[in-house]
């Protein structure tokens, strides 16, 4: 009997600052998720601030995808739907129709040229970690042994207030 393909399961993170053809980042994001696929569960789409050089306001969400893809797989065919959407190659943190990263992996840490997970500055951004705690507040990051919760709570205390 052919065995079953594992599935792995990632937290993915979308972003989008530009109207594409699917209309508002809001929008962009809604088609994204349904070209990534696989879709366990996804936060709502928030809105934040910009990052970087770009003045555009965000749109921003997280979801929980299972796959039998390994990540460096999955990321290949994140970038090709990047580029499906209208992306171009330009200024990190630019304007864009929309941004595909690889937050967490449910079999933990990988490391390999062009792919760090878990990502890089996700303990940074509240607009990854707020959205994130609504879906797995329970896991842990497996570099600081945090939880998602605790992370949020983190970004939240450094974030200044007026
Ligand atoms: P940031 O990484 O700070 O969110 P960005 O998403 O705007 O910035 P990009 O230009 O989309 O940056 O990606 C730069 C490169 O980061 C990609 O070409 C990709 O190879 C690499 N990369 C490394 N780790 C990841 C990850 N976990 N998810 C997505 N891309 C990653
Ligand atoms: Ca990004
Ligand atoms: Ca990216």
């Amino acid at each position: 009997m052919a065995s079953a393909t594992p599935l792995q399961t990632y937290a993915i993170a979308l972003g989008s600052n530009r109207r594409g053809r699917h209309g508002a980042p809001e929008a962009e994001i809604a088609a994204a998720l349904e070209a990534v696929g696989g879709i366990v569960a996804a936060s709502p789409t928030i809105a934040s601030a910009p990052l970087g050089p770009s003045n555009r306001r965000y749109a921003n969400a997280v979801a929980l995808i299972e796959t039998a893809e390994d990540p460096a797989t999955l990321l290949v065919r994140l970038k090709a739907i990047e580029r499906a959407f209208g992306r171009r190659a330009g200024r990190r943190w630019g304007s864009r129709v929309i941004d595909l990263d690889i937050v967490l992996w449910s079999q933990g840490a990988w490391s390999s040229p062009g792919l760090t997970i878990p990502h890089a500055a996700f303990r940074m951004r509240s607009f990854v970690l707020g959205p994130l705690a609504t879906l797995i507040p329970k896991w842990c990051d497996p570099l600081s042994g945090r939880t998602i919760r605790q992370l949020a709570q983190m970004v939240d205390r450094k974030r200044p207030r007026d």
